[in-house]
């Protein structure tokens, strides 16, 4: 998705671990980042319980199992992981293709509610160029997908992966924002990366007794009371609301299972809209093929071109 000149593949150089908490469940959750072979894509590896194996869980539209407040993946054999979107979103700014999470505890932790975290341990781990040509999903007409007052759309652009996010609250703090950009590695991690997940005080009673939310914070959510941010930080950007979905959907729609050339637009969407527009593409087998980037000099300049690939890549929708 972001970093399209880069041409090649890439992955973690070491090994980086992460203790937190999950925002739902509330309990202690370690996480960690392994380098992995080319053509590994996003793995998430679940510890077997009582000497049973691993279980792994390959980041790909056919995993995703819920998304009322998170997206949860799993197995379709029980092996699940909740809460993938902000560690997706990290690993595709930034362009790493290929790496293994290992995920001790039911959810990803949130930590501070944003993509940052991630970055900073990635970047810690340090990024790894590999001997094999990126692949990209290369979106070849529109899909869309409506659901009451919900729009999502996934539509071809050739010069890299474009969001652009619209929401409205009735909330005299949030109201209608918009967001769009361009991504790069560097816009990532300064315009999107950043912003936090939030909630509203009016939700929580409905949350809790639902069993979500349970380790939610001040520390890891911006919550919203009727009238102010209870948060004594206040906001890292006046648009922190829409940055956030934002964030969510290069999350959501890394789960595609390679980065994405194309534009997405979404209007009052969440990770269910997120999910159903990568569905929709994916069984439309005429709206997107796998292309690598191929650099070729034009009146001296280097340019991207792209050529169809044999599409390793699988898109089961099983
Ligand atoms: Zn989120």
């Amino acid at each position: 998705m972001l970093g399209v000149g880069v041409s090649h593949q890439t992955t973690l150089a070491q090994r980086v671990d992460l203790m937190g908490r999950g925002v739902h469940g509330g309990l202690p959750a370690r996480v960690s980042l392994l380098p992995a072979d080319v053509n590994t894509g996003i793995q998430f590896s679940r510890p077997g319980r009582d000497g049973a194996p691993d279980r792994v869980i390959s980041a790909s539209p056919a995993a995703v199992r819920n998304t009322d407040f998170a997206t949860v993946i799993g197995d379709g054999h029980g092996a699940m992981c909740s809460t993938v979107e902000h560690l997706m979103a990290a690993l595709v700014g930034l362009g790493i293709d290929n790496a293994i999470i290992e995920v001790d505890g039911n959810e990803v932790p949130i930590f501070d509610g944003s993509a940052l975290p991630f970055v900073d341990a990635i970047k810690q781990a340090g990024i790894e160029e590999q001997d094999a040509p990126r692949r990209y999903l290369k979106v070849l007409k529109p899909v869309r997908v409506k659901e009451g007052r919900s729009f999502g759309e996934l539509l071809p652009y050739d010069a890299g992966f474009r969001i652009e996010v619209e929401i409205e609250f009735d909330h005299q703090l949030i109201g209608q924002q918009r967001y769009a950009a361009t991504l790069s590695p560097e816009t990532f991690e300064r315009d999107v990366a950043p912003a936090r997940t939030f909630g509203f005080m009016s939700d929580v009673a409905k949350l809790w007794s639902a069993g979500y939310a349970l380790g939610a914070s001040l520390e890891n959510t911006i919550c919203l009371a009727d009238d102010r941010i209870l948060n004594p930080t206040g906001l890292r950007f006046p648009d922190e609301f829409v940055r956030h979905k934002a964030l969510d959907a290069v999350g959501d729609l890394a789960l595609a299972g390679l980065p994405i050339l194309g534009r997405y637009h979404s209007v009052c969407g969440g990770h269910k809209l997120n999910a159903q527009v990568v569905s929709a593409l994916m069984v439309d087998r005429s709206a997107w093929t796998v292309v690598e980037p191929q650099r070729r000099r034009v009146r001296g300049h280097a340019e991207l071109g792209v050529r169809v690939a044999v599409p390793a890549y699988r898109a089961d929708l099983s």
